[in-house]
């Protein structure tokens, strides 16, 4: 089957075929690194982390750019009011995005650029767009003009005669009623203080939409495949890229326009300004496993939206616990032969779990072909129908699934040293046929989230995540 994407420009779900063959060019809208970034941001960076996996998985180069915006609103205020530059202000959140990324297990992107450090690209462009009149200036300040772009609107399906049209904004995020002329460039004024460039435009910053346009086609040239974000991207910010990049190019900017939906808590959108939020260093510091946070947020279909709780955490944790309980198992297996009902299940599984995640990254109906798969072995494991040759056969489909989903492989696991000598104690009152030392320990150990499993081969240990 072909992999189709559900484009948000035609309301659709299109075949994906790249404008250069086997190569994906992509851009994802990355953080406004003024703080810690919540996990709704997250659910929406690991839907294009799963993304790029299955392009990755189906044989595409990929290419992404994920840009960082250190310059706005937000991120003046906040570092004017520590007295700080903007840089210092800003380092230690950049560093604590890609140390999350890293705890979540995203892959790295190709690029990461920086909206402070691309001024001259987008001072170029905004160039372009006064030189074709699609642009004006007032006060020092350079805004589109959205009347001069009669495809306007389309992204967000929004139809212009029937909105009143305002006159001028000049903030980055405005609601639909607003929709207006948006600001290119925001000239410089005593609030500023001394954040401005200096530039052939005049004195001042860059407006927020005009970022994305100049670091995409920096890095990816002026029309590439695959743009992605979260729904609330849509309107105004991808809808105005749209519309200065055509315009400064006169071409097509994207061919697909991919949306996740929202994180929420309690039915309303998690989201710092409304306070239901969580950051992912709350939930470690309360002791969540971090790939059970990933496995939560990365079960749920990218367009329907995902309400969090700490139940649904927990029992995305016991999924998670199901799945390394049945891989450790395969691991213990050494009986000999083969049983052809193993393959079977195994070829199934491929090809129910790439039925799914080919129709728009359909990630629920991949993972009940994994849960189906991990049933009827179970099944088999039980009447001892499995060998050593079906376990590995069935283990290297769980890692090819991993490539994907990027959490089913427990990571590697040591016991510090107390625990280790408190293992060797138990062993040695077992020896001494001391049941009560042993069980003791055995409740110790479990408090300190280590499980004991004594088995015909000795004493085994793992993990509570
Ligand atoms: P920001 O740092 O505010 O620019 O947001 C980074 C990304 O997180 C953007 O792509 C947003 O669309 C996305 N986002 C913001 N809030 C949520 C949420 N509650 N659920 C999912 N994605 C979100
Ligand atoms: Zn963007």
């Amino acid at each position: 089957m072909s992999l189709v994407f559900f484009n948000t420009l035609t309301r659709q779900k299109e075949e994906f075929v790249p404008i250069e063959s086997g190569k994906v060019k992509m851009y994802t809208c990355g953080p406004t690194v003024y703080d810690y970034p919540h996990i709704g941001n997250y659910r929406t960076f690991l839907f294009e982390d799963l993304l790029r996996r299955y392009l990755k998985y189906k044989g595409f180069q990929v290419t992404q750019v994920m840009n960082l915006t250190d310059i706005d609103d937000k991120i003046i205020i906040g570092s004017q009011k520590k007295g700080i530059s903007l840089d210092e202000y800003t380092a230690p959140y950049k560093k604590i995005f890609f140390e999350d990324l890293n705890t979540l297990n995203a892959e790295a992107s190709e690029f990461y650029p920086e909206a402070t450090k691309h001024i001259k690209e987008m001072v170029k462009i905004i160039k372009k767009l006064l030189g074709k009149k699609h642009a004006y200036e007032i006060e020092g300040s350079i805004y589109f003009k959205i009347s001069t772009f009669p495809e306007y609107g389309k992204l967000s399906k929004m139809n212009l005669e029937e909105l009143k049209v305002g006159t001028r904004v000049k903030a980055d995020e405005y609601e639909k009623e607003q929709v207006s002329d948006f600001a290119l460039w925001k000239a410089w004024d005593e609030k500023d203080g001394d954040i401005f460039w200096e530039t052939e435009i005049g004195k001042g910053r860059p407006g927020w939409h005009i970022e994305c346009s100049a670091m995409s086609m920096k890095y990816l040239g002026e029309y590439f495949d695959i743009h992605t974000g979260g729904v609330d991207n849509i309107f105004p910010h991808h809808e105005n890229e749209i519309a200065q990049s055509q315009c400064a190019t006169g071409k097509k900017f994207v061919n697909f326009w991919l949306h996740a939906e929202h994180l929420l808590v309690d039915n309303k959108r998690m989201a710092k300004r409304y306070g239901n939020f969580y950051t992912l260093r709350d939930l470690l510091d309360k002791g969540w496993y971090p790939m059970a946070i990933r496995y939560l947020l990365l079960s749920t279909y990218y367009r329907q939206q995902l309400n969090f709780t700490l139940e649904g955490l927990e029992a995305a944790k016991n999924s998670l616990q199901r799945i390394f309980d049945f891989s450790d198992q395969l691991e213990t297996i050494e009986k000999e032969g083969k049983n052809p009902q193993a393959e079977r299940l195994v070829i199934s599984a491929k090809e129910k779990f790439e039925a799914g995640l080919d129709d728009d990254l359909n990630v629920s109906i991949g993972l009940a072909a994994i849960f189906d798969l991990i049933y009827e072995v179970n099944k088999l494991l039980r009447e001892n129908q499995v060998s050593k040759t079906d376990a590995q056969l069935i283990l290297n489909q769980m890692d090819s699934f991993d490539k994907v989903l990027g959490y089913l492989k427990k990571p590697e696991e040591s016991l510090d040293d107390k625990a280790v000598q408190l293992v060797e104690r138990r062993e040695k009152a077992r020896q001494d046929k001391d049941w009560q030392l042993a069980d003791k320990i055995r409740k110790q150990l479990l408090e300190m989230g280590i499980i004991l499993e004594d088995t015909s081969a000795g004493t085994k240990w793992k993990k509570k995540i």
